[in-house]
């Protein structure tokens, strides 16, 4: 599922926004230390749902928002947007082109569109699960956190190994099936009760 283009408007150091069209083969970011290179794959994380500020290297959320230089003054709004090629269908839409967009306003208002349509982040998550993709997939991998496969312990790095052969979806879904069973059972208990009063 190849990305087309990434849009960065107002995140982080991005104060211009900024169009990077990503071409057949291998595309390589360089710059000084701090000119933004972490900055632009944590924009990719974000447009795909990160809730998280402390991953993103803040204290909150709003601190994605860019906080202003010495020569120009804090914007309001961030926004990103994340184009990809889905001739192939490996996100389940019929759509051959995929493009995710996620704004921010200081105020704490939150927007996410897929194909220029509002939706909700979990419509955001549920397009890439099972794809490879997504916040928190072995297809991007941040500073340090080789290391800290290396150092994590069994436990840990089985759940690596799991997300990566796909078994987590599953066990995700299987939690999921057990709660609704679990509910159901409530349920069933409480109608018999009700049963056992009325008769
Ligand atoms: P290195 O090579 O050292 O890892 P890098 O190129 O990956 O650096 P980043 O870590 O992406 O650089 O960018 C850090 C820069 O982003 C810092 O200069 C920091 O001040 C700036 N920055 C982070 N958040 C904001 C923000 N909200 N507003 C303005 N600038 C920000």
């Amino acid at each position: 599922m190849p990305l087309k283009s990434l849009t960065i408007n107002g995140f982080k150091s991005f104060a211009d926004k900024t169009k990077i069209d990503f071409t057949s083969g291998i595309t390589g970011i360089v710059g000084p230390n701090g000119s933004g290179k972490s900055n632009i794959t944590e924009a990719i994380r974000w447009v795909m749902g990160e809730q998280s500020a402390k991953s993103l290297r803040g204290d909150k959320m709003v601190d994605v928002i860019f906080a202003g230089s010495a020569t120009r003054p804090q914007m309001n709004r961030a926004e990103v947007i994340l184009e990809f090629d889905n001739r192939n269908k490996e996100l389940k839409t019929t759509q051959d082109e995929v493009v995710i967009c996620r704004r921010l306003f200081r105020n704490g208002d939150t927007e996410f569109l897929i194909n220029n349509k509002n939706c909700r982040l979990r419509d955001i998550t549920e397009l890439f699960m099972d794809s490879g993709m997504g916040k928190q997939s072995f297809s991007i991998i941040s500073q340090g956190r080789v290391e800290a496969i290396f150092n994590s312990k069994p436990v840990e790095r089985r759940s690596i190994i799991e997300e990566s052969a796909g078994v987590s979806l599953f066990k995700q879904k299987k939690q999921q099936a057990e709660n609704k069973l679990s509910d159901t059972t409530d349920n069933l208990h409480r109608v018999s009760d009700i049963v056992s009063e009325l008769s």
